[in-house]
């Protein structure tokens, strides 16, 4: 029988949601609701394969789309059980998905002082669907939780121990979902238990994230304090010199705020690329000679394979490299650009494989004499919530 969860992420000016199968993945309806607030928000959803647009007036806010998704969800006749909620931030005390109640709204509230756009969007996002849907669990899944056994000495930062203490100053880690579905896949690849997979695994989307599983344990991940460290991603420049933004604040006449757009908005690929944050756009404009679109994608390159590299020592029982998201999903010049940087390791790519694995056709891209395989997976985030909300249900 079926066990239908409701899935919703609702970020700062939109509303992702679905209905999902927990016990399969199966998605009976996938939309969005986006441009919240603004004059041309829109709503779309997917259902029987038809996509369709909803019915979504201008200017509409979070309850009103909330309400439209409630209209299309009784319009598909699907009985949610549960409603899970994606959350960004779940500091330290989430260490696992929670069942809503006073306390945990309380908690995602003083978690939003790390991460003040997802957390305050998140949590309207429970409330408003905790009144649409009174009778059924709500259950929050943080995208910190999986990182949550990262050892202190990854996760620590060489500042003055203080601020870890009274500010929670550390590394936290993000796409925590989407790395632990990569791992429950890779065992079901290997044929091995979950607890004895050890894998490097690398989220490559418009947010990007490697991290690093020892015997199913997360041990070290690219993401920190907030989702801006490490890779270069489609708009944030990942790792810099952390005298940088003081420096530029100086030199630019900028404000913090203003900094910080630049380093979030205006960076990583697009801001070395002067063209587009568009792996796909980049790739194409690369083949045309195009001489910013191939210096992003080297430096992209070269920054992921550094932090795969550095993540061998972390992961002893390496049993493979895994690439997801949309770029590693679908990217064959990402995946073997990057890999190049491991022949001398032993690790070899099969062409024809990696040139195959696109549009959600995943499995090993390493050639027979790989030292390792190297999966493509794609990545499904709303079945982990589904999956971790249905334990409440
Ligand atoms: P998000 O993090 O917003 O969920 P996605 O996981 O959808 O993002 O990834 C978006 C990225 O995937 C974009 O950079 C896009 O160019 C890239 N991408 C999607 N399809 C392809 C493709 N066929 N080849 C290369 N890159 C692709």
């Amino acid at each position: 029988m079926k066990k239908n969860v409701v899935v919703l992420n609702c970020g700062s000016s939109s509303v992702k949601f679905a209905i999902i199968d927990a016990k399969t993945g199966e998605a009976s309806l996938t939309g969005l609701a986006e441009n919240l607030g603004n004059a041309d928000s829109c709503m779309t959803f997917k259902t029987q394969g038809k996509k369709q647009q909803g019915d979504l007036v201008a200017n509409a806010n979070h309850a009103q789309a909330l309400k439209a998704i409630q209209d299309v969800i009784a319009s598909t006749g699907e009985k949610p059980v549960a409603v899970g909620h994606r959350v960004v931030h779940g500091g330290e005390r989430f260490k696992e998905a929670a069942l809503v109640d006073n306390s945990v709204l309380a908690a995602i509230e003083d978690y939003a002082s790390m991460s003040p756009l997802h957390n305050m969007a998140n949590l309207k996002g429970i409330t408003t669907a905790q009144a649409a849907y009174p009778d059924l669990p709500h259950v929050a899944v943080f995208d910190t939780s999986f990182f949550q056994q990262v050892p202190q000495r990854a996760y620590l930062y060489a500042l003055p121990k203080k601020l870890y203490e009274e500010h929670g100053i550390r590394s936290y880690g993000f796409h925590g979902t989407s790395h632990q579905f990569i791992l429950d896949s890779s065992a079901s690849l290997l044929n091995k238990p979950v607890s004895e997979t050890s894998i490097i695994s690398a989220h490559l989307g418009n947010g990007c994230s490697v991290a690093a599983i020892e015997k199913g344990i997360a041990h070290d991940t690219s993401m920190g304090f907030t989702p801006l460290e490490g890779l270069v991603m489609g708009t944030r420049c990942g790792d810099i010199d952390p005298s940088l933004p003081g420096t530029l604040q100086a030199k630019l006449g900028k404000s913090v705020s203003e900094i910080n757009d630049l380093l979030n908005k205006q960076s990583g690929l697009l801001g070395l690329s002067e063209l587009s944050n568009d792996c796909r756009t980049l790739e194409e404009a690369a083949q045309n000679g195009h001489e910013g679109a191939k210096l992003a994608l080297e430096v992209f390159c070269y920054r992921l394979a550094k932090y795969i590299a550095s993540y061998l020592i972390v992961v002893p029982s390496l049993d493979a490299i895994v690439f997801t998201g949309g770029i590693g999903e679908n990217s064959s010049y990402i995946r073997s650009t990057t890999m190049a940087y491991f022949a001398h390791l032993g690790f070899s790519i099969n062409n024809d494989e990696n040139l195959a694995k696109r549009f959600g056709t995943g499995g090993n891209i390493a050639h027979e004499c790989s030292s390792k395989p190297v999966f493509v997976v794609a990545t499904n985030e709303e079945w982990v919530i589904a999956a971790q909300a249905l334990t409440f249900a």
